[in-house]
This record gives structure tokens, sequence and C-alpha cells, in this order.
């Protein structure tokens, strides 16, 4: 019945996931191999680890399941560049192999009960693809909410990111090739994807538990993926700034007169208090525009060196 078949890769980046992967890779077996007895997906479907600069066993293992299934495949990078560098790593080294490809996490968070829906929402004419999950029961606390303040945070800066989707969707190698043409250091997929524009979907999932291991995004990481994620995309803080800043000009412009009223009928002492909390006020406001304006300085410091987004050490698709 099925006249041709599409080749689907799934792309996994990992960081210290000695843990989990083993079970991550009998999960994915068990369903990629579903998919091509159903011939719904054709046989040189592959999954692809790639190990983002591990310091555990996680490489070793990846090599394992290579000689064991040549279902799996792994990329080296060179050092750790991050879970959005290792995507794209990921992504651009298979883009010429497949038609399709869905990213997802070594922890088994991203429900893999769902690839089959990606691959139908593909098949009716989807580039891309969203993973989006429904609730966030199964999260901690802490995870829950910081990542809820990080979608409102952005929201109100403007930038345009589907809700409660993370990194678990599929693209088509059309949307990957558009995508290479994005050329920014400063990577945050989930605001550059919905850029490439082309018809998408969405899929709902649970999100899962952790399988196993810890989160590699404590605190630190997730607040700086946010800055990230604001200034990467959007110029507002520096509007605001600049709005504010025109509105305590005027304040000031008001303050003045009203000295100088102060002044001329004779009742210059009184207001020491009120100096030293205006020149607070003002100290503060100021040192904060100038660490916003410095962010985005930052940013194009890194945008103009261009350096490299990710350096593959080792492909084990090419020996
Ligand atoms: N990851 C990575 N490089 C990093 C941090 C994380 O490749 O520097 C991978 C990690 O192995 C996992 C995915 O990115 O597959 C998401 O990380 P994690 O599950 O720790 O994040 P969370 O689900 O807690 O947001
Ligand atoms: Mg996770």
């Amino acid at each position: 019945m099925v006249m041709f078949m599409e080749v689907l890769y799934l792309v996994i980046p990992c960081y210290n996931e000695e843990e989990v992967i083993v079970e991550t890779k009998n999960k994915l077996k068990n369903k990629m191999n579903f998919l091509i007895r159903n011939k719904k997906i054709s046989n040189l479907s592959k999954v692809v680890f790639v190990n983002d600069g591990s310091v555990d066993n996680t490489w070793n293992l990846i090599c394992n399941f290579n000689k064991e299934d040549k279902l799996f495949s792994g990329i080296k990078l060179s050092r750790n560049f991050g879970h959005q560098s290792a995507l794209l790593a990921g992504l651009m080294s298979v883009v010429s192999k497949a038609d399709m490809v869905i990213t997802l996490d070594c922890d088994l968070q991203d429900d893999v009960e769902v690839i089959d829906k990606f691959v139908d929402e593909y098949f009716k004419g989807n580039d891309i693809v969203y993973g989006v999950r429904n609730s966030r029961k199964k999260d901690s606390f802490f995870k829950r909410n910081t990542a809820v303040l990080l979608y409102k945070l952005m929201k109100l800066f403007g930038v345009e990111i589907v809700y409660n989707h993370a990194d678990y969707r599929l693209m088509s190698k059309k949307a990957i090739i558009s995508l290479g043409n994005f050329k920014e250091v400063n990577l945050f997929l989930r605001g550059l994807v919905p850029l490439i524009g082309y018809k998408s979907s969405i899929v709902e999932y649970e999100r899962q538990e952790r399988f196993a291991g810890n989160s590699k995004y404590p605190f630190k990481k997730m607040f700086n993926f946010a800055i990230d994620g604001i200034t990467s995309f959007t110029v507002k803080p520096i509007r605001f700034i600049a709005g504010l800043g025109f509105v305590i000009f005027f304040v000031s412009i008001g303050m003045l007169i009203y000295t100088l009223i102060r002044h001329f009928n004779g009742e210059t002492i009184i207001g020491w208090s009120s100096v030293m909390v205006s020149v607070w006020a003002i100290g503060g406001l100021q040192l904060l525009a100038i660490g916003i304006i410095g962010e985005y300085i930052g940013k194009i410091y890194l945008e103009t060196k261009a350096r490299p987004r990710y350096i593959i050490e080792k492909d084990l698709d090419e020996k």
C-alpha cells in the first residue's frame, strides 16, 4: 500500500546521562522497530545521540549501542556546548539523511508514545510539529514555577513562543534547512523555530518525571536561559528603559520647578531625606539601564565574533 517511505531520525542531546540512557535506548528501540514494522517509516531511520561533552560514561554507552544495533548512532561534541547547541549540531548533521527529525530529551520526560502522532502530523503536510505538554503535575514545584515564570516573562517582553512547548518537536528536512539559515550564536530554538514559518501543528503529551539522574538545568542555567531568550529576540527592554527615562525626565522637571518655588519662599533646608531617596532611586535605575544595555552589547559582541556554535569531534556514521 505504501509507495515510498520517509526516513525518520531522532536526535537526542545527552549530558551526563549514564543513569538513564540505557532505558531510553530500549524504549526507543521498541518504538522505532514498531514504526518500521508497520511500514510507517523507512528502515533507514535512526536514533542519533548527541554527546554534549559528558564527563561520565555516556559516550562509551552510545558507542556500544552503535556496535550492537545500527539503528543507533552517535555524535560526539568536542566539549559541553549546552543543550541548544547540541540540538542544532544533531539536526544539522542528520538533515541530509533524514526526511523528518524529532528532537527529544534523553531523560524520558518527553513521552515516547506520541512519536506516532508526530509522524501522523507530518504526513498531514506539517513541516513543524510542536510537542506541547498538557500539564506540569509531574514536575517539581520549583521547576514548574520557574518555568511558568520564564514563559510569562518572555511573553511580557514580546517573544513569541509556543506555550508549554520545550524542545520536543518534529521538523521536516525543509524546515531544518531553513533553520540552518539563521546564523545566530545566541541560540534559543524555541523562539527561532516559529520564525521559520511553514505549516505547523501541535501534539499534546503528558510530561513524565525524569526517569533517573538530576536535571541538568539548575536555577542558574534556567535564569540565564530566560535572559538569553529575551535579549536574543526583542529590544523591548531597551525601549522600556528609554520610556522610563523619559518619564523620569518629566518628573525631574517638575521637581526642579518645585524646588525653585521652595527656594524663593526661603524654605531651602528641608528635604534632605527626599534628596537622599531620589539619589538612590536614580542611581539604581541607571545601573539597571546600563546593565540591560550591556546585555545587548554583549550579545552583539558574541555575534560579531561568529564563533562556531558547536564542534563535532566524532560522528559514528562517518567512520
Ligand atoms: N543537556 C545537554 N547539554 C547540557 C544540558 C543538558 O545536552 O549542557 C541535555 C540533557 O542530557 C537532556 C536535555 O538536554 O537530554 C534536557 O536536560 P534536562 O532534562 O536536564 O533539563 P530539564 O528537563 O530539567 O529542563
Ligand atoms: Mg529533563
